[in-house]
């Protein structure tokens, strides 16, 4: 009897698992469900959320073999040439180029590729072949939320808010880093609520960029200004919940003047070019990855911080290997496969895991000694974790250059 995985979200993790999936299937391969609470037309044409996506080179390689960055316009893909890190009244500033970056294949690559999320989340949902008249292997159930999860020895059954239930051999959880689903399996999770959110809008200003994002962390604030198109941006601003929810409330006008106000006229006048979108700042990392029939991915796994852009990196890299894994064992629920999943993804996310985890501490923290202790950071570079974490925002090497700006 053929075998069958439901997915709980049809997230980007979610999608990305199932697209992986099914590329590699061959004779025999299961069948997929995917439980998801929102509407059919939401996930088929989902709308802008604020959030634009840093995808690495090993990303984007990855999207290409599955067939789903070919769903993506070329002008709704922006390369990122560099970064650089700048702490507010200090001139030194740290800066990575492409070139230093694993993996360049010409010395003019990109470091990475900004695309928006929901433009990710079309391309995975198109990628999967719904409505192109032949069965893609994949039954979607949207307005549906999980209610319950069952196991045994010899299958797992998902209860649905409708009444429904779904019985398969394993069940994946990909319905975010609030996953409920987690919580059904009884799988515990450190949770570190930042206490600030993020504020997102594309802005328009008046000097380029040159395809470089900038991270910069001031006064009370962290902004970071991510390329997109010529003079265009996604000014991510940093703040507690109450100024975040504040400045999101006003017009686009005031918001444009405030942006250009916060960024100190570096990138000259901005212009709002969207509505701001508000996120709390919630880190989780779950106890584990997989149990008996069941495995998390994406956010429900690891939700990074986004200061160092990692979360959909690392959830599609956690859905693909998962994926192969399957793939290769042929028994989509074996406990020593998924067990061996599960060890892997946690030595690949646990030490950016971690080190974002204290540079978030470090550069939130307004105390002098945190002020004086990411000075010195940014002076020193060398061994510091913060030189170390954020070469690896869009790569596994080091940085080349560390020097001084001219005032
Ligand atoms: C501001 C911001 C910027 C970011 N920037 C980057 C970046 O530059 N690079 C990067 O790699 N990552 C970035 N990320 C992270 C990235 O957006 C997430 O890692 C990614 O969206 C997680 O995908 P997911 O599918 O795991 O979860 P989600 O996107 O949260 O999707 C979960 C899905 O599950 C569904 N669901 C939830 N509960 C249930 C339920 N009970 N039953 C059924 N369905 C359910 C939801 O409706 C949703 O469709 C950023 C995140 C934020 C907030």
């Amino acid at each position: 009897m053929s075998q069958h995985i439901i997915i709980i979200g049809a997230g980007p993790a979610g999608l990305a698992f199932a697209r992986a999936y099914q590329s590699g299937a061959g004779r025999g391969a299961a069948r997929i469900t995917i439980i998801e609470r929102q509407s059919q037309t939401v996930i088929a044409a989902p709308q802008p959320d604020g959030r634009e996506i840093a995808l690495t080179r090993q990303s984007v390689a990855m999207l290409e073999r599955l067939g789903v960055w070919q769903q993506i316009l070329a002008d709704e893909a922006w390369p990122l040439t560099g970064a650089r890190v700048i702490d507010s009244g200090t001139p030194f500033v740290m800066a990575i180029d492409a070139h230093a970056t694993r993996g360049a294949a010409r010395a003019d690559a990109p470091m990475g590729m900004m695309v928006s999320n929901h433009i990710i989340r079309r391309a995975l949902y198109d990628g999967l072949g719904f409505g192109s008249g032949h069965d893609n292997g994949i039954d979607l159930i949207c307005d549906a939320s999980v209610t319950g999860i069952e196991r045994n020895a010899h299958g797992v059954t998902v209860q649905l808010d409708d009444g429904q239930a779904v019985s398969g051999d394993v069940v994946l959880a990909a319905d975010s880093r609030f996953s409920a689903a987690r919580a059904m399996l009884g799988i515990g999770v450190d949770m570190l609520p930042t206490g600030k959110s993020m504020l997102l809008a594309r802005v328009e200003h008046a000097l380029d960029h040159g395809g470089i994002a900038s991270e910069w962390f001031d006064y009370g604030q962290t902004i970071a200004m991510l390329p997109l198109g010529p003079h265009m941006s996604s000014f991510i601003l940093t703040v507690p919940h109450a100024s975040a929810q504040h400045i999101g409330a006003l017009t686009r006008e005031a918001l444009g003047d405030i942006i250009t106000q916060r960024t100190d006229g570096r990138w000259g006048r901005c212009e709002a070019r969207s509505p701001a979108h508000v996120y709390p700042l919630t880190m989780t990392y779950s106890h584990h990855f997989s149990g008996p029939r069941a495995a998390l991915i994406g956010d429900a796994a690891v939700g990074m911080h986004p200061v160092t852009a990692h979360g959909f990196n690392f959830g599609l890299m956690g859905s693909v290997r998962l994926a192969r894994a399957m793939h290769r064992s042929g028994d989509v629920a074996n406990p020593a496969m998924l067990r061996g999943w599960g060890v892997r993804h946690r030595a690949a996310t646990l030490p950016l895991y971690v080190a974002t985890r204290s540079i978030v501490g470090l550069y939130t923290d307004e105390h002098v000694a945190a002020k004086l202790a990411r000075r010195a950071v940014l002076r020193l570079g060398g061994t510091a974790p913060a030189r170390a974490l954020m070469s690896r925002l869009l790569s596994d090497k080091k940085p080349r250059v560390f020097g001084r700006l001219s005032a």
